[in-house]
């Protein structure tokens, strides 16, 4: 399926809901702008769709052929994987995306001598559906009370940089503490002395490829590919039938048609030959959702987690079913007197409860994030809430911020997403590796900095 990355000016609000809501492209950057003459966002489109919102009114910007040009990072990545440059497993070192084994190997390395001493290999519970292991990586050393942080990556399969992020992580700060070093990233230094603190008193847990098989196939069949690679449900052969959106597979107001109001733009679908947003059979259902739900069960120290995605600027915070407020507490997810009226951005009818110090903590740690990026090199990530006017259902960061409030024995998560890379870049999904290395500085950046603030 060809997609094409497109700029959607409507003309007011409603246009711009029906964008989702009715001709269904998937919106991929969260921002709506404001322009001379209505409402503008980014987005991929087919041909199709393009046509039809051109003749009710809507103005297309049709930039490139997302299809065509992923296909020229597919070249460059298996051209790098052929050659002896990938065979270091560092990503500081490397010239192009790591494959999906490399990230694997990487982490394997990143556990074992010199590393053994405070670095451990996490065998995930639960095989992918092409039979792939998947691990992540515990750092951290010493007893007492420690507060764990969970970096998770890898979900979407056409995201292909976030492992190398979290595996680059994971390097730049074992080498750090190995050899009680500094990090310089841009203008930002993280002392020696902080970097010890980080290790010595905090365990932090990274996850950073989910959804190997996606990943894979992104990067070898088509670029643009989103879902895991579930079988296609009995008598569909069409090649959009396979797979889920992981991302949308969370337990968290996942069967959303019985949720939001029938109205509200929610970007997920329960048709299983949607190329993009499936939400899957039943919450939970997919290896990738239960492994990455498992993190949480199994380490119960972990009060934070930042799930990695691309593209657009931005570091999300809960919640984003539908606007915060922190006025009555019986407005909530678990209410069913709202069922049926969640998701639309500029009413009142629903609202989504948070407490006040806990949306002032929330933006606090957002925005400690978005500093340490602008300090690597000037670029001005946004921090606002995972709601814009498109509200979404089953994510990983409203799952992990819910689950105290289902189950109170549980720990309360702080819960982000950030959407690395601008929507100006060259297939931003995967953009070309010169500029992702620079993305890698930046977020690395901002989870080392997160790593520092959270306690
Ligand atoms: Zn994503």
């Amino acid at each position: 399926m060809t997609q094409f990355h497109a700029k959607i000016t409507g003309r007011d609000q409603a246009a711009m809901t029906d964008i989702v809501r009715k001709y269904k492209v998937l919106v991929a950057r969260h921002t709506v702008e404001k322009v001379p003459h209505g409402y503008r966002v980014d987005a991929h489109a087919t041909d199709e769709q393009i046509r039809a919102l051109t003749a009710d009114g809507y103005t297309v910007e049709r930039l490139e052929d997302a299809h065509a040009a992923g296909k020229a990072r597919q070249e460059e990545f298996l051209a790098h994987a052929a050659g002896a440059a990938a065979a270091t497993l560092s990503v500081a070192k490397s010239a192009g995306y790591l494959s999906v084994d490399d990230v694997e190997k990487g982490l394997a390395a990143a556990a074992a001598a010199p590393y053994a001493d405070f670095a451990k290999l996490v065998q995930l519970p639960s095989q992918t559906w092409e039979k792939r292991a998947c691990h992540a990586l515990k750092l951290g050393k010493g007893g007492g009370e420690r507060v764990g942080i969970y970096f998770l990556g890898g979900v979407h399969a056409r995201e292909w940089g976030s492992p190398d992020i979290l595996l680059h992580f994971v390097q730049l700060l074992s080498d750090a503490y190995l050899h009680q070093r500094d990090i310089t990233l841009g203008q930002k230094t993280f002392t020696a002395a902080q970097i010890k603190s980080i290790v010595d008193t905090k365990d932090i847990y990274v996850f950073p490829q989910a959804n190997p098989d996606g990943r894979d196939y992104s990067m070898r069949h088509e670029a643009m590919w989103r879902k895991n690679r579930r079988p296609a449900p009995q008598g569909h052969t069409a090649s959009n039938c396979v797979g889920v959106d992981v991302n949308r597979n969370y337990d968290f107001l996942w069967n959303f048609p019985k949720f939001f109001d029938p109205a509200a733009p929610v970007q997920n679908s329960t048709n299983p030959c949607d190329h993009d947003v499936y939400i899957g059979p039943e919450a939970t259902s997919e290896p990738e959702t239960r492994n990455a739900v498992w993190m949480l069960d199994e380490f119960a120290n972990i009060r934070y987690f930042v799930d990695l995605h691309s593209y657009s600027e931005d570091i999300l915070y809960n919640w984003g079913d539908d606007l915060d407020q922190s006025e009555d507490p019986s407005m909530n997810f678990q209410n069913p007197a709202y069922d049926g009226k969640r998701g639309i951005a500029n009413d009142k009818a629903y609202r989504e409860y948070i407490r006040a110090d806990d949306k002032t903590k929330a933006v606090a740690l957002a925005n400690t994030m978005r500093d340490a990026i602008k300090a690597v090199r000037g670029r001005v990530y946004k921090t606002e809430q995972a709601l814009s006017l498109y509200p979404t259902a089953g994510t990983s960061d409203d799952y992990a911020f819910s689950r105290h409030i289902v189950d109170p024995t549980k720990p309360k998560v702080f819960s982000y997403t950030i959407e690395w890379g601008s929507p100006d870049n060259p297939t931003p999904f995967h953009p070309p590796y010169p500029e992702m290395k620079r993305i890698i500085d930046e977020i690395t950046c901002a989870l080392l900095a997160f790593c520092v603030a959270a306690e």
